[in-house]
């Protein structure tokens, strides 16, 4: 809380003070489906936690950071958090609505109550006091430290916008915004609008923009696999994950790719180039997630959508491409993803890399790390590996709960 101070001659002074909060159960960081789902394994396990989520509401990300047509890219059955299914009157791709009204619902049900307004700013592991000293930094800018045997990570893939650096962007004249700005193309309406970067958002806002008779074109810099969402009856991510258990990855990625030609053509004559691996393979290496076409592709086809190479400089409304050439456009959307922001707050360098912000070790063995601390959802596979991440760490905590070592050290410490 802020003390204001009055002293002699009226003026004020802002005191912080700082409370500090002993907590005896596994402390979770993020309200997102992934700390949902964390808290409601440990619930059902008998183990209680608490949630510290910088936002005012759950799922921040998806209530306040996605734009209004956005359906899950995946099936319904790919994306449940545990114990508890979608209703079943859910349609196989959910609005963000209906995912929001579930996770809303997954939270009542298992009486999840995060504290919000309270961002992390660091957390360290007191090798002295064996426990972990998590600062938080409230609305107005009070400090807590909470000190807790349990850290769990739920920050996320996507905590921060990437917000690339381009020659001459301070000149541009014309809003820049990033795609968890977009919320829709109305205010885009027959303008010529650069969208940069074309992965699954980058690609749908292009289709939006269209749909509101704005002009867009995209940047595709780099090699890209597109795929129909649905191909032979089922979903493509569906298929995928069936067949793999009986073929190998390299041939799953060549039948995919045999059956997008025929789905989709040549994606490169409209100058989408495929990387070299296939689609899942280079999912499994680099995390980079092909494009599931939900009708972008159709609308590049038809010359309503533009393909332009990467991006040289900007100025005025001019935007000059590496290839030389250049194009007047009204404003620029920056579908340049999102990163995870653990390197800014977490003192720990063992269990995720100082360079990215991920787990070091590859999936399955992304979750646990030393001294009581976990990650869940940083696995690069979306809602389905935050689940899978969720179900072992309370597994282990609630091994650790149930002993009667627990009991002795749930003993608040004297910390200075
Ligand atoms: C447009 C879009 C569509 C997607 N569609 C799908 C899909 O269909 N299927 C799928 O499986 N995945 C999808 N994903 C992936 C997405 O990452 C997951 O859906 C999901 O949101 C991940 O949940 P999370 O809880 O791990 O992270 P988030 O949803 O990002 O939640 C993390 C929470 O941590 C909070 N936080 C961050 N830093 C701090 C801090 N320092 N202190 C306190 N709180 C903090 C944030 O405010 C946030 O509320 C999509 C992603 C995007 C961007």
């Amino acid at each position: 809380m802020d003390c204001l101070k009055e002293l002699e001659g009226d003026v004020k002074i802002t005191v912080k003070v700082k409370r500090s909060v002993w907590v005896p159960s596994p402390v979770i960081i993020g309200a997102g489906p992934s700390g949902l789902a964390v808290a409601a394994c440990l619930k059902e396990r008998g183990v209680p936690s608490l949630i510290l989520e910088r936002a005012s509401c759950i799922a921040s990300l998806w209530q306040l950071k996605t734009y209004d047509r956005l359906r899950l890219h995946l099936p319904k059955q790919f994306c449940e958090l545990p114990l508890m299914p979608f209703p079943p009157n859910f349609p196989t791709y959910p609005t963000k609505e209906q995912f929001l009204a579930y996770l809303e619902d997954y939270a009542r049900r298992f009486d999840v109550n995060p504290q919000f307004n309270e961002s992390v700013i660091t957390a360290e592991y007191d090798q002295n006091l064996g426990f972990w000293r998590v600062r938080t930094a409230g609305l107005k800018n009070e400090e807590t430290e909470y000190i807790c045997q349990w850290l769990i990570v739920a920050t996320g893939e996507n905590a921060e916008p990437v917000l690339p650096e381009v020659d001459g962007m301070r000149d541009f004249v014309g809003p820049i915004v990033h795609t968890s700005c977009y919320k829709s193309g109305e205010i885009f309406r027959e303008k010529k609008v650069l969208v940069i970067g074309c992965g699954n958002s980058g690609m749908e806002v292009c289709l939006d923009l269209c749909n509101y008779n704005a002009h867009p074109s995209v940047v595709v810099r780099d090699t890209v696999h597109v795929l129909p969402r649905e191909m032979l009856g089922r979903s493509t991510f569906g298929l995928s994950m069936c067949l793999l258990k009986w073929l190998p990855i390299r041939f799953v990625d060549l039948l995919l790719l045999f059956v997008s030609r025929f789905i989709l053509g040549n994606t490169a004559h409209l100058g989408l180039n495929r990387p070299n691996l296939g689609p899942l393979e280079l999912k499994s290496i680099s995390g980079k997630t092909p494009v599931l076409d939900v009708g972008t592709l159709a609308k590049i086809r038809d010359g309503n959508i533009k393909v332009c190479p990467g991006v040289k400089r900007l100025k005025g409304h001019m935007v000059e491409f590496v290839d030389g050439h250049e194009g007047d456009f009204d404003a620029i959307i920056l579908a340049t993803g999102y990163k995870s922001n653990v390197p800014s707050w977490l003192k720990d360098r063992d269990l995720f890399s100082e360079k990215d912000g991920m787990p070091r070790k590859p999936f399955p063995n992304n979750w646990k790390g030393e001294s009581g601390l976990y990650s869940v959802g940083f696995s690069k596979r979306g809602l389905l590996g935050a689940s899978m991440d969720a179900q072992r760490i309370s597994q282990d905590i609630a091994h650790c709960w149930n002993q009667a070592s627990h009991r002795l050290s749930s003993i608040p410490p004297q910390f200075p």
